[in-house]
């Protein structure tokens, strides 16, 4: 099975700090839309087994490292918030303005 270690550590760390971050909406497609804009600044890093995710973990460890990632995810969140493309996006207009 091939994964994208990447994809693993950034939907954790965007769960994690979710709170932290000005998401306007939190649905699945605003969610993905966060993964997406931001799995596409950072290089794959592809691994066959779900067990090797605990070396790219102990890389995430490196607090410089996770920072990069969580400024990578704020982006993708302002960007995503500024255009949500769900269907929530027209209440979440009328609400704004
Ligand atoms: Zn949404």
């Amino acid at each position: 099975m091939l994964l994208n270690a990447k994809e693993i550590l950034l939907k954790e760390i965007l769960n994690q700090y979710l709170n932290q971050l000005n998401m306007i909406c939190h649905c699945e497609k605003c969610m993905e839309d966060v993964l997406a804009i931001s799995l596409n600044q950072v290089k794959p890093q592809y691994i066959t087994d779900i067990d090797k995710i605990s070396y790219s973990k102990s890389e995430m460890v490196d607090k410089q490292k996770n920072t990069a990632m969580l400024v990578i995810l704020t982006e993708a969140t302002s960007k995503v918030s500024a255009f949500p493309r769900c269907e929530n996006r027209l209440l979440l207009n009328k609400e704004s303005y």
